[in-house]
């Protein structure tokens, strides 16, 4: 049983845009079915669309002015990123594809690496190809098994920041592969409460809830091999997009037609964002433990558009998210559906 709970109210004012009529807006608290995380959908659509948009001729610069001292460009990421140690793996660093694989320079965690994923310096949205992706994903779980069979690594993240407002501190087209032993909060309580719905109704929530989504027909926004995409009830951040890989709960058990499948329907959602006018993201793929089979949790990825390149950013991130912990959004997830449906087509 899953029950979508949403409470919805209004403010209430004398607007200056309404000639300080008496104006009424519509704000809704919306709370995720398994993790219980709330959200509220905030009014100003318009205003807020406008404000995250990106400033091109700025982005242009910064690429221009970043390119040569980059070490993630080709020529350097081959000679002066670090090296993983010889008995980890042996030749130091891995390539596949246009993609490298090397130690981060600041680890986050235990096992931290990073991919470089194109020879690009810089790719608008719309440039960002699912077999630039693949490759890079391809690494990536090369690296976590040796982090899991060497280490006994039983947490995982293949994770992405993309430009300043993103998180990143270098504009090279790059993705985090981390691996540690301490679990993250959020699959803390997917597999809890996973494991709660699992023993109570017998079925796995992640299924329930893809069957549910499909037929309400609001959120879903179709299939790709084995993942299911739709956008979540209750977002955390602006245009989230969420993909479940079916009947999986963790990256050793995924097949290359999963980190296909994955690669695929990121692209389709980044150039969306890139219609939208937006240049920045994260995203995460997420995994449960390591080398365990839990019949009661699915393993997915989670992206979310972040504030554009911009003379003047306004964070998308503010008090209300980074302190009191609670996820905010301006569009509801029903509209981001109806607008990326096509994408999916
Ligand atoms: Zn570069």
């Amino acid at each position: 049983m899953i029950r979508f709970k949403k409470l919805e109210d209004k403010a209430i004012l004398h607007s200056p845009l309404k000639d300080f009529e008496l104006d009424f807006q519509p704000v809704e608290y919306r709370q995720d079915p398994i993790s219980h995380l709330t959200t509220f959908v905030r009014t100003g659509r318009a205003f807020w669309a406008g404000i995250y948009k990106t400033d091109d001729a700025l982005l242009e610069k910064l690429a221009r002015e970043t390119q040569d001292k980059c070490f993630f460009c080709p020529d350097k990421v081959a000679t002066a990123t670090p090296r993983f140690p010889a008995d980890f793996i042996p030749e130091g660093r891995l390539t596949r594809g246009e993609a490298t694989i090397f130690p981060n320079l600041f680890a986050q965690k235990e096992y931290s690496a990073i991919v470089a994923i194109t020879k690009k310096h810089h790719l608008k949205l719309d440039e960002f190809q699912p077999d630039l992706l693949y490759d890079a994903f391809k690494l990536a779980v090369l690296y976590l098994h040796r982090a899991y069979e060497i280490g006994g690594a039983k947490y995982a993240e293949i994770g992405c920041n993309y430009l300043y407002p993103g998180g990143a501190s270098i504009m090279h087209p790059h993705i985090q592969v981390i691996a540690s032993h301490g679990a993250h909060y959020l699959i803390d309580i997917y597999i809890e409460k996973g494991k709660e719905h699992y023993e109570r109704y017998c079925q796995n929530y992640w299924e329930e809830l893809i069957k549910k989504e499909k037929r309400l027909g609001e959120r879903y926004l179709g299939k790709i091999g084995s993942t299911e995409w739709f956008t979540p009830f209750a977002p955390i951040r602006e245009d989230e997009v969420n993909a479940l890989v079916w009947g999986k709960s963790n990256f050793l058990e995924f097949d290359d037609s999963d980190w296909q499948s994955l690669a695929d329907g990121l692209c389709r959602v980044l150039k969306y964002y890139y219609d939208q006018g937006f240049s920045c993201f994260n995203y995460a793929i997420y995994s449960g433990p390591l080398g365990q089979k839990l019949s009661f949790l699915w393993a997915g990825a989670k992206i979310v558009s972040r504030t554009s390149v911009q003379p003047y950013p306004v964070s998308d991130n503010w008090y209300s998210s980074n302190i009191l912990l609670d996820g905010f959004i301006t569009e509801p997830p029903e509209e981001v559906a109806k607008a990326l449906r096509t994408y999916f087509a």
